[in-house]
């Protein structure tokens, strides 16, 4: 591995990284106790020389505070590439109380803040009372991101040195502020506490107390979990649907009562969904439907991929649905052939052209592949934005937006008859 210890930028960026590690230490603390983390975006990392830099420039600042260290580096989590450094060394007994009082002092904090507003807040509009909301669209720009210098222990960090559980209890709460807000409010599912409702605020509320009542819980929640290749992360937040409404990912109808929840915040250019079903919340890729598949080149391809990841269930799911289409259509074969080889490679995932899968979706289409009412709906919704991508009815000019997910963002939109998809945005992380 390469040596970052004597790479200019690495010294530039330990030397400026000192001040913020002994600012990071709780005050009174002698120095001890110290974390810190930095979430960038992933190609900003890799502009600043990429994370095993970032890392080694933390590692070196906090030995010259004297810790004991701890670093990690995460690339592609959904907050982005995600870089922790933490002193493990044992808190001397005279300063515990101040580091015990100093985490709960944060974690305390963080509860007024959202009780406060609680009793603060507008009420709730006759729309956005209910938990299940039509979802916003677009990007989610209001929403405090995870900011460069923000700091927190972070439970990755300390899941990465394994201490003993009584450690993860003690540093999992000591998150800064900003960051535990951000928890609440993606756990509540409000882009800020403003523009909260009086349920989600309850929500939060509730969960927060719970968070200080066990802080192992809150370990937990904000641990990055391993994801099986081509299978799901588990939902952030479950709960039954407060009334009938309708999945924001499939658009299938929910009943009051039925199960319901939330994923877990996506990274750029994805944007956050609000309530999903059962199915699409556990389900959707170990059982796909065609639907599923269908919905999945649809948002990777809004996301910009060149390629849609597909498991092995759904490779399955999609090539028995184009058995059923006229041979001879156009890239049919060559999308079979893909979609053969890809069962046979026998791999988690495979990665089907996004050519070929906006072929098998028109070719789908065409030959009217959809069996049930529900896949006849997302099929036809999804070739049609599709197909609007391809030549822009609308005549919105490309060089007018910033990116091309912006600009397919505007073309949903303003697409002249709304469907299922130009109602719920995107694109999603599926
Ligand atoms: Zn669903």
């Amino acid at each position: 591995m390469a040596s970052y210890a004597k790479d200019p930028r690495c010294i530039a960026m330990a030397e400026a990284v000192v001040p913020l590690l002994r600012h990071a230490c709780p005050e009174g603390a002698g120095g001890y106790d110290g974390s810190y983390q930095v979430n960038l975006d992933d190609e900003e990392a890799v502009g600043l020389g990429g994370v095993e830099l970032i890392r080694a420039a933390m590692r070196k600042a906090a030995r010259q505070l004297g810790w004991k260290v701890t670093t990690i580096g995460l690339i592609g989590t959904r907050f982005g590439t995600m870089v922790a450094v933490q002193d493990t060394r044992e808190v001397p007994e005279e300063y515990r109380p101040v580091v015990d009082a100093a985490m709960e002092r944060r974690m305390s904090a963080a509860v007024a803040r959202v009780s406060g507003e609680h009793s603060e807040a507008p009420p709730p509009s006759p729309t956005s009372s209910s938990g299940l909301r039509t979802p916003r669209r677009g990007p989610r720009a209001d929403l405090p991101s995870p900011a460069p210098n923000s700091t927190s222990c972070t439970a990755p960090s300390c899941a990465a040195s394994s201490p003993p559980t009584w450690a993860r209890s003690r540093k999992a709460l000591r998150a800064d502020i900003p960051f535990v807000q951000q928890r609440l409010n993606d756990w509540m599912d409000a882009p800020s506490r403003a523009e909260a409702t009086d349920e989600q605020l309850r929500d939060a509320i509730i969960q927060a107390a719970a968070w200080l009542a066990d802080p192992e819980t809150y370990y937990t929640y904000v641990t990055p979990q391993a994801i099986e290749p081509g299978g799901l992360p588990a939902p952030v937040h479950t709960k039954p649907a407060p009334a009938d409404s309708s999945c924001s990912l499939c658009a299938a109808p929910v009943a009051a009562g039925e199960l319901i929840g939330r994923m877990p915040r996506p990274r750029q250019p994805f944007v956050a969904m609000a309530w999903l079903c059962a199915h699409c919340l556990f389900d959707r890729r170990a059982k796909p439907r065609l639907a599923d598949v269908v919905l999945r080149v649809f948002h990777h391809a809004f996301s910009g991929s060149s390629t849609v990841p597909l498991n092995t269930a759904e490779v399955q799911v999609l090539s028995e649905a184009l058995a059923r289409v006229p041979a001879e259509t156009a890239n049919v074969q060559e999308a079979c052939d893909a979609l053969d080889q890809g069962i046979d490679g026998n791999a988690p995932v495979m990665l089907l052209s996004e050519r070929l899968a906006l072929a098998a979706v028109a070719a789908l289409q065409a030959a009217e592949a959809a069996t049930d009412a529900h896949g006849v709906t997302i099929l036809t919704a999804v070739a049609e934005h599709l197909s609007q991508w391809g030549h822009d009815p609308q005549g919105l000019d490309k060089k007018d937006f910033a990116d091309v997910v912006l600009w397919r963002q505007a073309v949903l939109a303003n697409t002249e008859i709304p469907t299922v998809l130009s109602e719920r945005g995107g694109p999603f992380w599926v």
